[in-house]
């Protein structure tokens, strides 16, 4: 089994959609083709449900329309017959009475959240459609009838692979799934989603699941670049990383895959293809076990970091400390990214604001607590970074102009992180790439 996924980009013009066709039928190998949302769906999607959390119906209601016409005119361009013509037709306004219906109801979160799913749902049915009007067998399955996260919102990896085991059970005999990433239900039974970028968790996922052949994501780049190419010109793919390697960098900031998507591949040692449906022939990047080469391969920057420092001299010499601590942010399930100690001081980050005023508060019993909000992790990558002469000395002195909240340097041996205000991450990235990579 090979999974395919293709991001909103990729389907995101009738002609992609064309490409992606094309790509899905190269050869017969069976195959789960999980699809995003058309691009820029999402975003509207979630204005939508921004702009009813304010009761502002009539904004929700010209988001909506703006939505509907788009696809509109992307439906007559996708397809070419009458039949298939009509079928979109009525996809398109079943979709979109639906979020008509929810403009006269009382909105909560669960509502919300039902209307994040309509992108996807809207991309894999029309993509469906197509396939069907040039006859190509495929069976399509609706991501909530197997993909479901528990009450801490992780992924029931067992009882997703039983249900889609079971699934495709029924259809021994076809080779072609059509599936939606980033929908799923939550244990209430209600429509929930993998968070924003999840169509990549999903396929790791339904990749582990089958312990599948390969993990391909179809995007719009050639693979994993060595830096942000947002920010930083001059980025270069890079031809191969490993899963520890591939996992920080998507932690901490790489867009290309979403935080979570490696550790299912990594768990069921599943290669994972990084790969640009714009052009196809492009080598991309290969995740896999393997750790290779040396040195420096890539830098990533987080933003919406939160720096909280506890001072305390009964750290001073005490045992436990750092436990009570813990059990504070562990209390108001808030992860922790980078730590750093001093005799008389530890310093967190955390990425989750919601209980900030909590933690501050319980922390206070232990000492005095600073906080630095605006802040952003830079993640430098490689091959035994940490070990590798001069990669500190390099990286420091790339950054000799910039202050510096904290270092984190020796935790794995391929990671070395830099916590720095958002306002100099920009420049800071350009720099370390600029002393970092040489290019001829
Ligand atoms: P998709 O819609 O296919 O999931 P995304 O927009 O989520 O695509 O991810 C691809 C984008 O990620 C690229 O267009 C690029 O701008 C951005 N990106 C950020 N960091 C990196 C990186 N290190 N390497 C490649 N792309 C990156
Ligand atoms: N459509 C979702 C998003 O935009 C999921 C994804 O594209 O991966 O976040
Ligand atoms: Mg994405």
């Amino acid at each position: 089994m090979k999974i395919m996924k293709f991001g909103g980009t990729s389907v995101g013009k009738p002609e992609r959609m064309h490409q992606v066709k094309d790509l899905i039928i190269q050869d017969d190998s069976p195959k789960i083709v999980v699809l995003s949302a058309l691009a820029g769906t999402t975003n509207a999607l979630v204005q939508i449900g921004e702009a009813l959390s304010h009761a502002d119906k009539k904004g929700a209601k010209l988001i909506i329309d703006e939505l509907q016409s788009h696809y509109e005119s992307f439906y007559l361009e996708l397809l070419g017959t009458d039949a298939g013509r009509a079928k979109a037709l009525s996809i398109i306004q079943e979709h979109f009475e639906f979020l008509n219906i929810i403009l006269k109801i009382n909105f909560n979160e669960a509502i919300n959240r039902d209307i994040l799913a309509q992108g996807e749902l809207l991309s894999t049915k029309l993509f469906c459609t197509l396939l069907d009007e040039l006859f190509i067998d495929a069976v399509f399955l609706p991501a909530i009838d197997f993909m479901s996260i528990d009450e801490n919102q992780e992924p029931e990896l067992l009882k997703i692979e039983e249900r889609l085991k079971a699934i495709l059970s029924d259809y021994p005999h076809q080779k072609l799934f059509i599936t939606q990433g980033f929908v799923c239900k939550n244990h209430r039974k209600e429509i929930d989603n993998l968070k924003r970028g999840g169509s990549d968790y999903t396929a790791s996922l339904i990749g582990a699941a089958f312990n599948a052949e390969v993990i391909e994501i179809w995007t719009d780049i050639d693979g994993m670049h060595n830096n942000d190419p947002r920010i930083v010109d001059q980025t270069k793919p890079i031809a191969q990383l490993s899963f520890d390697e591939a996992a920080e960098l998507a932690y901490f900031g790489a867009k290309i895959l979403h935080p979570a998507s490696i550790w299912p591949a990594q768990m069921y040692n599943v290669p994972v293809k990084l790969l640009n449906t714009m052009q196809p022939e492009a080598l991309g990047t290969t995740i896999t076990a393997e750790e290779q080469g040396q040195g420096v391969k890539a830098i990533a920057a987080k933003d919406g970091i939160t720096a909280i420092k506890i001072k305390s001299s009964r750290m001073l010499l005490a045992y436990g400390f750092l436990r009570k601590v813990f059990e504070i942010f562990e209390k108001f399930k808030t992860p922790i990214d980078m730590i750093t100690t001093s005799e008389v001081a530890l310093s967190v980050t955390i990425d989750d604001e919601t209980h900030l005023a909590e933690l501050i508060a319980e922390l206070e019993h232990f000492g005095v607590v600073e906080v630095d909000q605006n802040q952003s992790i830079i993640c430098i990558v490689g091959n035994m970074v940490a070990e590798s002469k001069g990669t500190l000395k390099d990286i420091m002195d790339a950054m000799i102009e910039y202050p510096i909240r904290m270092v984190s340097y020796g935790g794995s041996r391929h990671n070395v992180s830099l916590l720095v205000n958002t306002s100099i991450k920009n420049d800071a990235l350009r720099t370390l790439n600029k002393s970092l990579f040489t290019f001829n």
